[in-house]
């Protein structure tokens, strides 16, 4: 079945090969297996269960939150000389009974639903006897508490599934699940683990960059009218941010788009328009914007601010270079923006253990920003991809500055922290290294540590920076929480052991002498 599957993928789409992925994926649906795949965006999800509801006996059933995308997404199809169509809340109860005869009838080979339809009775008793041969779930991820966007309607699905007369094959797909929330959903959806198909996350086309210490608006503002020909999305957290910095390009003469959860409904779709129109080349928007938007000549995707997980981050800077052109994927990182992810979650109404795990995805997140290695590795690695290569494209990938043995700099660092009984923040840590006379320092008699000034000529800052350096790069640990404290790790003790050197682009530290006593 999968050569007529490749003709079909000929006759239909005018492509001559699969895609990396799509072969197994179509291959195992068409075995009647329960399937997950795991794909980066773009690569060609959709094809892998569209061309097995041509071949199948049944319907197939599409679940997607993306209700703004369906109609889209169902012409585009119906293009290609597929039969679809689609269910939502944008319908009248007339249209939705309407379609669902046609259904019942067999009209249609693919029908696409939001969630949200599934638990609703008539629905249900309406779809139930129905021949159905293969429900796929789009951004499946949605389905874990453990992913970045949980959706309770997603639950509903199991249930869903269960009651249904045939027993269609089930087909979860995503761009982003680490491997915790892909053994989740597959646990959810009763799919073996084995029958999961994931490809290389890696993005070719993409290049990222973490750029630290620069004026924000300015560097906004600058690299947006460098490149005012070319489409591309400035992310921030917070709508007073997204109007705030979309004010400071209108003022330069840029006409930018706008876009967050603020807006109405109409301002918003108004705007999402004159951006995929290219009536507007920047939008700048909170996370409400993107997910499922259709444009593929996005050159470049700048986050005004960090973001709260590596998965966010790389779903958001995905949307750049869809098309397979060259694009960048910018953060700019603030350390005061850290503090503002970590109020959010503090003030989330989360329970304890998932508050301390999104504490745990924030602290991943910025060791992104602290890190000296290839930035796409690092990302690959977090999605569990072991040893990736280096993208030789990434800002550090292309960094050539030397690389400097600053083993007795992070010895001294590492031996404060001991000294400190692992008990302390990066703060305190940082005052005790640069000898500051502060009063805490004082009462907790820090200033008797043998290491206390160890580190005098060199400023806060700086000792800072070389403290995130070397939690990014797991030499130190930080403890879960609001208040996290330093620990050493075992490539610390090693390094302590003088078993191992500490190699880095610059050196953090001015070359200060070791306490006689270490
Ligand atoms: P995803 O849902 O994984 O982000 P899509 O299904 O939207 O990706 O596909 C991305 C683009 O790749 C679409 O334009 C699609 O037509 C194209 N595409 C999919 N499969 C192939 C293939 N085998 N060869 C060439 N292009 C493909």
């Amino acid at each position: 079945m999968i050569d007529q599957a490749r003709q079909l993928l000929h006759t239909y789409y005018g492509y001559d090969s699969f895609r990396p992925g799509q072969e197994a994926l179509v291959t195992s649906i068409l075995d009647g297996k329960h399937t997950m795949g795991i794909m980066p965006t773009g690569g060609g999800k959709s094809v892998c269960y569209q061309l097995p509801s041509l071949l199948l006996n049944g319907l197939t059933i599409v679940i997607s939150p993306l209700i703004s995308l369906m109609k889209d997404q169902v012409d585009e199809i119906q293009e290609l000389g597929i039969s679809a169509t689609y269910i939502n809340s944008s319908l009248t109860y007339e249209e939705t009974i309407s379609r669902l005869k046609a259904v019942q009838h067999g009209e249609f080979r693919l029908l696409y639903l939001a969630p949200e339809r599934l638990a609703a009775p008539h629905f249900l008793s309406r779809i139930q006897s129905l021949d159905i041969a293969l429900i796929a779930i789009d951004e499946a991820h949605c389905l874990s508490h453990w992913g970045h966007d949980f959706r309770p309607s997603y639950l509903d699905i199991p249930h869903f599934i269960q009651q249904l007369q045939s027993e269609p094959s089930v087909l979860a797909l995503t761009a982003t699940a680490t491997p915790t929330v892909a053994e989740d959903v597959c646990q959810t959806l009763g799919i073996p683990t084995e029958n999961m198909v994931k490809t290389g996350f890696a993005r070719e086309n993409l290049t990222f960059s973490v750029i630290k210490g620069q004026d924000q608006t300015a560097y906004l503002t600058d690299y947006v009218q460098k490149n005012q020909n070319e489409a591309g999305i400035i992310y921030a957290t917070t709508r007073k941010e997204v109007e705030r910095i979309t004010a400071k390009l209108k003022a330069k003469g840029i006409d930018a788009g706008q876009y967050h959860g603020g807006m109405d409904a109409q301002a918003r779709a108004h705007s999402q328009e004159r951006f995929v129109y290219d009536e507007v080349r920047v939008m700048v928007a909170t996370n409400a914007f993107g997910m499922g938007i259709n444009k593929s000549n996005v050159r470049y995707v700048i986050h005004a601010q960090i973001p709260r997980t590596m998965e966010a981050y790389y779903q958001e800077a995905g949307r750049a270079g869809r098309d397979g052109e060259e694009s960048a994927c910018i953060l700019l990182f603030s350390p005061q923006d850290i503090q503002i992810q970590q109020y959010l979650l503090e003030q989330s109404q989360l329970n304890e253990r998932r508050k301390a795990h999104e504490f745990r995805k924030l602290r991943e997140m910025v060791n992104y920003c602290h890190t000296e290695s290839c930035l796409q590795a690092y990302i690959l690695e977090y999605f569990g991809e072991s040893n990736p290569k280096d993208c030789k494209r990434c800002l550090h990938c292309t960094d050539d500055r030397e690389v400097i043995d600053v083993t007795k700099e992070a010895q001294m660092v590492f031996s404060c922290v001991k000294r400190m009984k692992e008990k302390f923040g990066k703060t305190l840590v940082t005052q005790v290294l640069t000898g500051s006379s502060n009063q805490k320092i004082k009462d907790l008699r820090f200033h008797q540590l043998s290491t206390y000034g160890i580190l005098k000529g060199e400023s806060q800052k700086r000792v800072a920076a070389f403290i995130d350096f070397l939690t990014a790069h797991h030499y130190l640990t930080l403890t879960q929480g609001q208040y996290p404290v330093l620990q050493l790790g075992e490539k610390a003790v090693a390094a302590l052991k003088g078993e191992t050197k500490v190699m880095k682009k610059e050196a953090a530290a001015a070359k200060t002498q070791v306490a006689s006593d270490d």
